[in-house]
């Protein structure tokens, strides 16, 4: 690919006459000629030539299969990118990555992976000197995902204009980035979730349904909670990710491109809001800070109004940051939403004023140009991902020195080990839940901490470990992803004011895998004393329940509503994952009846009444709308001779019937649902369960949800017949 394009530039260069001949030699002003486009820019195929559209056009969105032909013809065109297929999606898409430097990079991508492992793991190096010529010799490795929430659909096309930009510019600024960056760029971290959006939308578009969310997950399991899958690796999709990219790659820098509701800021960049989880490395949070508001600097410079820092979103869980334990940072970007691909109009005085940390109609420290409001469209959307990538990659390129030496900084402290983390945790072997002690180990090493075993007995507190025990030590470079995992969380006591009460969390409050599998681990605070093995493979988790196969298995009905709640994706996962037999129930089913004939059981997920009773509403197109109805209710057994079996229809048929807006449907939204426990609803009396008196169970209804707060009375029992109204009571997770 090098050699024509070198020849075209020198054919170029000696056809233009040097300045001191054409001095000599006054002539006719030659005819104005159109400047030829740059010469790598006429090799390389627009997004349009393969799209069909310009990235950004309203109303326009591009489905998955044609995405990926369009980064096969940019590799192949650009010695500055190549093309790789990670695996497969959870239905089957291909997941892919380009990895994009100059072409001398390219050439040598081998040695500079064995570089950046070198500094990410910094006990190999023995002299100064070694550690001197890696860091002289490395190149900065930045990973952007985009496209994981796929009604952000900004973000299925701005990766499309940033490779453009990057195979086609010539400018200083792009080689410089291409020069000292190895960028791994995933365009979409959820391909089939590009194709269910794009489908839905191309249907809907032009009708009363357009721009609204599809009546399905858009990740086939875990719909939106798939960017909370950083630690327990539950999707094909984050595997792929990890096992290829970061834990081979190990990147200083990860850029996750998002989009959040319509009505606050243009974007958000980091700072974070605290609280910043405490293991995270204080000098990733620094780079953290550093990065984010370098970008949004650089925006602001171009003009671009709205952009807000340490707003919103805190650093919390590992669920999102699987970089934080691993010597990266994580750079959130939360460009806001227009209707999906469709332009909405936006006064400024309808910005909403509740996000956190800042007013979205005043300047603040953090909000220093507010976007005067108007119209927000695609284009708008990509225009400032795509930028704010730019400005990233930018930073990454100038300070390429100081992020690899940071890099090692935290990997040597990791490996050293902090003043007042223990010495190791002991997982014993021995009368554990075996299964929740492999899924744990298994969920460590794919973290890539090391897992020892003790070679002696181990004395701890007054206990005895037998030899053979599992042994982590917390000094390792990822240290702090295994502490974080097996530590108890306390989440710090944060109030609105002083004496007020407590600030909501962003997210999950906590991730100790320990209580979460079953497992004991117990902390060490010293040296064990005793020798320990070479790290080992962690036991296999095997799934598949025996209990459930066969005719003996209960015949299960999963109820699976239009409006797609997250947990019954999740139960789905549960079930797929275990080998428990189940069917899918729609509303049509459950209104057509004689569920007894077909099913034992009946699982209502996790999901609001008024979700289940009215659905979604009228704009969209049939069999979506309307939820289980009052004929769907009717069509849930009740009998009041059995202990559960009436809970759908009970609860449903106390429920008000007036209706109110559904929640949650604005695109973009990254909030949950207001949601009660799961309920499981055998449809005949087991045995050996009691009746429940009604007097003993209610659901509190929250205002939020239902514009009503008195408690709403009706049987309610869990799978065991065992009375559970506290649960209902505590509303939301
Ligand atoms: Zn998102």
């Amino acid at each position: 690919m090098l050699r024509p394009l070198v020849i075209l530039v020198a054919v170029a260069i000696a056809a233009v006459p040097a300045p001191s001949a054409a001095a000599q030699q006054p002539r006719r002003t030659p005819p104005p000629r159109r400047r030829p486009p740059p010469v790598a820019a006429q090799r390389i195929p627009t997004p349009r030539s393969v799209l069909g559209f310009e990235p950004g056009d309203d109303r326009k969105l591009a489905d998955w299969p044609t995405l990926v032909r369009y980064y096969q013809a940019l590799a192949a065109a650009s010695d500055r990118m190549r093309y790789r297929e990670l695996g497969h999606s959870t239905l089957g898409a291909p997941l892919i990555a380009l990895v994009i430097s100059s072409p001398q990079n390219l050439r040598a991508l081998d040695r500079y992976r064995a570089l950046n492992a070198r500094l990410a793991d910094p006990r190999g190096f023995k002299t100064a000197r070694e550690t001197d010529e890696v860091l002289r010799d490395g190149k900065a490795i930045v990973l952007v995902t985009s496209g994981i929430h796929s009604t952000e659909v900004g973000g299925h096309l701005t990766p499309a204009l940033l490779a453009y930009r990057l195979a086609s510019d010539t400018s200083l600024a792009t080689r410089t980035i291409l020069d000292n960056v190895i960028l791994w760029l995933v365009p979409s971290l959820n391909p089939d979730g590009v194709s269910i959006v794009t489908r839905w939308y191309n249907r809907t578009v032009g009708t009363a349904a357009e721009g609204t969310d599809p009546p399905e997950l858009y990740h086939h399991y875990i719909g939106h909670d798939n960017n909370r899958d950083w630690y327990a690796f539950t999707q094909v999709e984050t595997q792929l990710v990890v096992d290829s990219i970061h834990n081979v790659w190990h990147p200083q820098i990860v850029h996750d491109i998002h989009q959040q509701d319509t009505d606050g800021s243009r974007l958000f960049l980091p700072p974070y809001l605290d609280p910043i989880e405490p293991n995270v490395d204080p000098l990733l949070v620094d780079g953290v800070n550093a990065l984010g508001t370098a970008m949004a600097w650089a925006l602001a410079g171009q003009g671009k109004t709205g952009i807000v820092i340490d707003a919103v979103y805190d650093a919390w869980t590992p669920a999102r940051a699987y970089q934080h334990y691993h010597g990266g940072v994580r750079i959130l970007s939360e460009a806001a939403s227009a209707n999906l691909a469709s332009p909405i109009d936006l006064p400024a005085d309808q910005l909403a004023t509740r996000g956190r940390g800042f007013n979205p109609r005043e300047r603040s420290w953090n909000f220093t140009n507010p976007w005067p409001g108007g119209r927000w469209t695609l284009r708008d959307i990509v225009t400032y991902q795509t930028d704010g990538a730019y400005a990233l990659l930018e930073n990454a390129a100038r300070y390429r020195d100081r992020w690899l030496a940071n890099f090692l900084t935290v990997e040597g402290r990791a490996v050293r080990g902090w003043k007042g983390w223990p010495y190791a945790y002991v997982l014993p072997r021995q009368h554990q839940d075996s299964v929740g002690l492999a899924t744990l180990l298994g969920i460590l090493h794919r973290g890539q901490v090391e897992i020892r075993t003790a070679l002696h007995p181990v004395a701890l507190g007054g206990q005895r470990f037998p030899a053979g025990s599992y042994v982590v030590v917390l000094r390792q470079p990822y240290a702090g992803f295994a502490k974080t995992l097996l530590e108890p969380q306390r989440y710090p006591d944060l109030r609105l004011y002083p004496g007020g009460p407590p600030l909501p969390p962003y997210d999950v409050t906590a991730h100790t895998l320990p209580l979460l599998m079953g497992v004991t681990a117990v902390a060490a605070r010293d040296s064990l004393r005793i020798a320990l093995s070479a790290p080992v493979e962690p036991p296999a988790a095997s799934p598949g329940s025996p209990g459930w196969a066969g005719p003996e298995a209960p015949r299960i009905g999963l109820y699976r509503s239009y409006v797609a709640p997250l947990d019954e994706g999740w139960t789905r996962w549960v079930f797929d994952t275990w080998k428990v037999p189940y069917v899918p129930v729609v509303d049509s089913v459950v209104r057509a009846g004689k569920l007894k004939d077909q099913f034992d059981v009946i699982v209502l997920p996790d999901q609001s009444p008024h979700e289940l009773f009215d659905g979604l509403p009228r704009e969209y197109p049939a069999p979506y709308t309307g939820g289980l109805g009052q004929e769907g209710v009717e069509g849930l057994p009740a009998s009041p001779s059995s202990t559960c079996s009436s809970l759908c229809a009970t609860c449903l048929r106390e429920w008000p019937t007036t209706s109110s807006t559904p929640q949650g449907r604005s695109s973009g939204s990254s909030w949950t649902r207001p949601t009660r426990s799961r309920a499981v609803c055998p449809l005949s009396p087991s045995p050996g369960t009691k009746a429940v008196p009604r007097s003993r169970c209610s659901i509190r209804v929250p205002r939020a949800s239902w514009g009503a707060t008195r408690p709403m009375r009706t049987r309610c029992c869990s799978q065991a017949g065992r009375c559970i109204p506290s649960e209902w009571q505590a509303g939301g997770r």
